[in-house]
């Protein structure tokens, strides 16, 4: 008999995720990407503009993170996130000039707000005390309506913590999700709040390992493929249409759908799915650091919100960026260096470059956004979603993408076929 097959469509994190949680288990895994390479929104490239690879935006995790850092012990590949051993966050205010650490201590009881020499500059212990209030149970409302604006501690760190982890302004920002990021980061203590980069980039740590995870345990994969159209019969997904070659699907096939949620919409009928997007734009500049640089520095009163000092690069992230979406890359580039020049104190005009502007980077963080998200299961028994843009209870992230590939195996392996079998308790462990 032939095994059953799950088609995996998009090999994003999300997707790649669901493959590496399902390989060598006792279903046939293949896996479909519309692109040439894997990756999706988390990938390395070539960039001619700088002779050198870079990642296609800089990506942090956070100690926290604990599917993702799963992930990357299942693929092998955990030693190529490096960050500090304690958690410690440097700032400098470009308006004022002022710079400081944030040094949240390593356990969950925060006592370094009672620290002058870990909080943050010009704030009392008592000011932190506002966040409790984004945590008590209650409605799903923007952040702005549930967290005192303005003042130092806002601009200094909610603002810059919460548009990072959101990617949309956190005055408008789903006061849900704020408050999961919390709880799996800050609200953990230190310990989890670690600053953690692909060393090496983005696809050595999780693409190209997940790949060769996946050949290994013998995942077809399939470039260059993309899903066009599903045919659904009696409540199921009964083909897969790749355009050149049409896939039917035996009773006891399954498939994940881990396409970004515009695509899924096209292919899943009246599926509801978020519809509004924030942008990010990423600077690069071909520059050795200077030697006194930290590895992530952020930036407060400035265009540009966090600077990566990487071994021949400084690049820096702006996040909810659209408003820099129509403004041309040469004049971003000479505002950006001008920054990026004044807080790393370098002398020298600007150095050769690139910009990227991701303008559907994620979908965005309000409360009417997150109340459209699906759940991984459809209305189609042998179908199931996955993506950052489903319901995770996290905002688009790594973590949320990864813990969605998940859940989705999850669903598949738990299926009522399944339990049926022997050792399948032994194989889900
Ligand atoms: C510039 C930028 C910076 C970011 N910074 C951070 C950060 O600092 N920290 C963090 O945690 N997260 C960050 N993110 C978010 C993170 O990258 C995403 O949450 C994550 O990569 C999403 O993975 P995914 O698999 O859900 O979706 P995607 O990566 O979008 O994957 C979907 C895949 O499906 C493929 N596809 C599309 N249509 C089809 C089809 N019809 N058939 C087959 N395949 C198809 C696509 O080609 C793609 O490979 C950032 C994102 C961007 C863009």
């Amino acid at each position: 008999m032939n095994k059953p097959v799950v088609h995996v469509a998009g090999a994003g994190l999300a997707g790649l995720a669901a493959a590496v949680r399902l390989a060598g288990g006792p279903r046939k895994i293949v896996l479909h990407e519309a692109a040439r390479h894997a990756g999706g929104r988390c990938r390395s490239y070539y960039e001619p503009a700088l002779g050198m690879t870079i990642d296609n935006g800089n990506h942090l995790l956070l100690s926290g993170n604990c599917d993702a850092r799963k992930f990357l012990t299942a693929i092998g590949s955990e030693d190529q996130l490096a960050g500090p051993s304690e958690a410690e966050f440097a700032f400098v205010d470009l308006a004022t000039k002022d710079r400081w650490r944030l040094r949240p201590n390593a356990g969950p009881l925060p006592w370094w707000i009672f620290s002058s020499l870990r909080r943050v500059p010009g704030t009392g212990a008592l000011d932190y005390l506002g966040l409790l209030r984004l945590l008590a149970p209650g409605k799903d409302a923007p952040l702005g309506a549930v967290m005192r604006r303005g003042g130092l501690l806002y601009e200094r760190l909610w603002r810059p913590f919460f548009l990072a982890a959101l990617n949309t302004e956190p005055v408008e920002a789903s006061s849900h999700l704020a408050a999961a990021v919390v709880r799996e980061t800050l609200g953990r203590g230190g310990r989890a709040c670690r600053p953690l980069v692909a060393a090496h980039g983005l696809s050595a740590a999780f693409i190209e390992p997940a790949l060769n995870y996946l050949a290994k345990h013998g995942v077809k994969l399939l470039f260059d493929h993309r899903l066009r159209a599903i045919d659904f019969a009696g409540g199921r997904a009964k083909a897969l249409d790749f355009g050149g070659d049409v896939v039917q699907l035996d009773a006891a096939d399954n498939v994940v759908l881990a396409v970004p949620p515009y695509a899924a919409q096209g292919l899943v009928p009246g599926l509801r799915t978020p519809e509004d997007y924030r942008a990010i734009v990423n600077a690069h500049f071909k520059i050795v650091p200077p030697r006194n640089c930290p590895a992530i520095l952020g930036v407060v009163n400035g265009t540009i919100e966090w600077l990566f000092a990487f071994p021949s690069r400084l690049s820096v992230t702006i996040s909810s960026a659209d408003r820099l979406i129509d403004v041309p890359r040469d004049k971003l580039a000479e505002t950006i260096w001008a920054e990026v020049a004044k807080v790393t104190r370098i002398e020298r005009p600007l150095p050769p470059w690139q910009i990227v502007k991701e303008k559907r980077a994620t979908f965005a963080a309000t409360v009417d956004q997150n109340a459209r998200r699906p759940g991984a299961r459809t209305a189609f028994a042998n179908l199931v979603l996955a993506g950052d843009w489903t319901a995770t209870g996290l905002p688009a992230t790594i973590e949320g993408a990864i813990r969605s590939g998940y859940r989705a195996a999850g669903l598949i392996a738990a299926s009522q076929k399944e339990k049926g079998r022997p050792g399948w308790k032994t194989w889900m462990a």
